[in-house]
């Protein structure tokens, strides 16, 4: 059927070939872009008493000129037009910028209407907008498009005002009835009606919330269609573990799974028998358990008669883990380390153990996927801190002929927005809450002068067999400032403390020996304080430190700063985390604040994500986000949670290919050009 909202724009009554090639500047080009092509804003003319009047606000007043306007020139064809108006018996200055033209349409003794930025002090308003006569009450509430080259808005709202009254009755609804009055969202028509000319806010919001579903809505369908081709496209992959041995070897374990590790294992768990291959994001404040989730994984896989591989960002990381894992597995399963510094003849045994299976547990850094290393039979692949892992680096693996199952963990609590939204090919699991008895990590703020209070802190804590991190003040942009940064700081540190207690100093630019060394030392109480650049962000143990002092803290994101914190309570004893910071913003002192007041880290990240923005996570560039026209993905959170509960349900019920409530809805996915495939890799 032939859809005539396709029908290119200049279609509609009124425009003409200029103003079509205008609208095509804005990327309208046909009647359907016109017809979502919705307001940037809206200006609210709503007629206020002079009392209530807000300084600085933007306002509308009516009132009666009660002077000639008054014109004067300046600079290159800029002008001042002023009068006075009289307005509940007070005269009021009106200012307008400009438009010179206006002088000669404005007499002493005409009724307008202004609207513009009010100056309480003067009595002033800066006018942006003016209107002969008394306000019209049903133009309350007016769209302001985004504009470009010479179109202007009056010619927007008039070619949208046409476009709907000849197009009405093709704007058909695509989503079911059920949708609608379950959420109780307003029809297409009404809602596209509402966003260019609302009533007033209510009928807006409906509007607003209405298209905030609906694109949220197709977006999760396409997304988890094409996570499903994707993973169809690897089928073959089950891996057939002994689910009783797992059983056991979790009941070995000293402590029990929280539920929310429990709920973890089992999606992991279905996603490895499931004939697909496996990619799943596994999320997790630091210290929730996701090692020991991944452990029992890995031992799942071994059963299954496989060899699992667990990939970390450092040398530093990857050797607690052997240990642990090596601890762990005793007897079941034999665990080897390859790193950078696995060298010479224990490197060719390393890798003749991982090429005839006698390995079964391969850790290390990125070193594990060179192409010196064979795997003889590779499950699965557990990657620690996704985020310096590159889609490069899967490619090598997929290059090797490795189809393994991939459980990406990360202990940055991606809001699950993004997670959802930015990993739409991915699988999440969230781990939610922390083992039981844990102590909360005390959080306090304090301004630069205060530390020397911070530095007698730190020396109590150490006289009681404490350690303490103390991270340095960051530099932007500059890898050898931190560290000039750190070498003071280290120094002046030394000079405090020595020589009872003993200070360290980790940058990353120190060579890979020289900071195992230093970390050895630290784990060892050799060192009770450790000078750091932000490289000690990433898993280091040591649960004797008690104390993490931030410097300039208002320059990491809440993520980063929940991340260092977790470095410390990971003991028995109370633990701190203390800010040292001034920052000169409200936001600033706003995210000081949200760290002392939570220890939650998706609250956290979710906070970040309101205060910075989704860039932040991401980096500007790589982020590909998908782009709405109303939804707002980090404000409609919760409304798109519910579209993508909704598209897992409707794509399993296969309703999108049968169901003929769902018809005009398919057409919309299938039509759109990635679903078809034309820009998938
Ligand atoms: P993560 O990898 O998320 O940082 P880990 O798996 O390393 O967390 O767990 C942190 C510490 O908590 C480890 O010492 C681990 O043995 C312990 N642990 C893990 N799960 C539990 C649990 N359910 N109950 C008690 N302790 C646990
Ligand atoms: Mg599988």
């Amino acid at each position: 059927m032939k859809n005539v909202l396709n029908d290119p724009v200049v279609n509609v009554k009124g425009i003409g070939e200029k103003l079509e090639q205008g609208l095509n500047s804005l990327g309208i080009y046909t009647v359907e872009d016109l017809l979502f092509y919705f307001p940037a804003r809206y200006d609210v003319y709503e007629i206020k008493p002079l009392s209530e009047l807000i300084h600085d606000d933007k306002v509308t007043i009516e009132g009666k000129v009660s002077s000639e306007p008054s014109l004067t020139f300046y600079g290159k064809r800029k002008s001042r037009l002023s009068f006075n108006l009289q307005v509940e018996h007070v005269t009021v200055k009106a200012v307008m910028f400009n438009r010179a033209f206006a002088k000669k349409q404005l007499q002493v003794g005409d009724m307008v209407t202004l609207t513009g930025k009010w100056d309480q002090h003067r009595l002033q308003i800066t006018v942006s907008n003016y209107q002969k006569g008394r306000a019209k009450s049903d133009a309350k509430i007016q769209p302001i498009y985004a504009l470009k080259s010479d179109v202007s808005n009056i010619q927007i709202k008039k070619a949208v005002t046409t476009a709907l009254s000849q197009y009405q009755d093709d704007l058909q609804e695509i989503l079911p009835e059920e949708y609608l009055s379950a959420y109780k969202l307003p029809g297409r028509l009404e809602a596209v009606k509402h966003m260019h000319f609302p009533d007033n806010h209510q009928v807006l919001k409906h509007a607003r919330r209405r298209f905030t579903y609906e694109e949220f809505l197709l977006f999760q369908l396409k997304m988890q269609l094409l996570r499903k081709r994707k993973r169809e496209s690897t089928f073959g992959n089950s891996q057939d573990y002994q689910a009783k041995d797992v059983e056991k070897f979790v009941e070995a374990l000293p402590f029990q799974l929280t539920a929310a590790q429990s709920r973890s294992l089992n999606e992991v768990m279905t996603d490895m028998r499931s004939p697909y291959r496996m990619n799943r994001l596994l999320q997790g404040d630091v210290g929730s358990g996701k090692t020991a989730v991944a452990a029992i994984a890995l031992y799942a896989t071994i059963t299954a008669g496989k060899q699992g591989a667990l990939m970390v960002p450092t040398e530093i990381l990857a050797e607690q883990h052997f240990q642990s894992l090596q601890e762990l597995f005793a007897d079941k399963a034999s665990v080897v380390l390859l790193t950078g510094s696995v060298k010479g003849k224990r490197r060719k045994q390393v890798l003749q153990e991982i090429a005839d299976k006698q390995a079964d547990i391969i850790i290390g850094t990125h070193a594990l996927i060179q192409e010196e290393v064979v795997f003889q039979d590779l499950g699965l692949v557990i990657v620690d801190e996704q985020h310096r892992f590159g889609v490069e680096q899967r490619r090598v693996l997929r290059d090797k002929g490795l189809h393994p199952d991939v459980l990406f963990m990360t202990a940055t609590p991606i809001p699950r927005t993004l997670a959802i939204t930015a990993f739409g090919d991915m699988d999440v699991s969230v781990i939610d809450e922390m083992p039981s008895g844990r102590k909360q990590v005390e959080t306090y703020w304090v301004k630069e002068n205060m530390l020397d209070r911070v530095l007698q802190f730190i020396q109590k804590e150490v006289d009681n067999g404490h350690q303490a991190y103390v991270v340095c003040p960051l530099i932007e942009e500059s890898d050898k400032l931190d560290i000039q940064n750190a070498v003071e700081l280290y120094q002046q540190l030394q000079e405090i403390y020595a020589p009872k207690t003993a200070v360290g100093l980790m940058h990353g630019r120190l060579p890979a020996d020289e900071k195992e060394e230093v970390m050895r030392k630290f784990a060892a109480n050799d060192i009770q304080v450790l000078v750091s650049t932000t490289v000690v962000e990433v898993g280091v143990n040591v649960p004797n430190a008690s104390v993490m002092v931030i410097y300039d803290a208002e320059r990491f994101g809440l993520s980063q700063l929940h991340q260092l914190r977790g470095r410390v309570g990971r003991g028995d004893a109370q633990s701190y985390c203390i800010l040292v910071a001034d920052p000169k913003g409200e936001v600033g002192k706003e995210r000081m604040k949200i760290m002392t007041e939570t220890t939650n880290g998706f609250e956290l990240s979710e906070e970040d994500l309101k205060l910075r923005g989704p860039g932040d996570f991401f980096g500007k560039k790589q982020s590909g986000m998908p782009e709405f026209r109303v939804a707002d993905m980090v404000h409609d959170y919760r409304a798109l949670e519910t579209a993508r509960t909704d598209a897992q349900q409707i794509l399993a019920s296969g309703a999108l290919d049968e169901n003929p409530v769902f018809q005009k809805l398919a057409q919309y996915v299938y039509n759109d050009k990635i679903v078809k495939g034309e820009t998938l890799d």
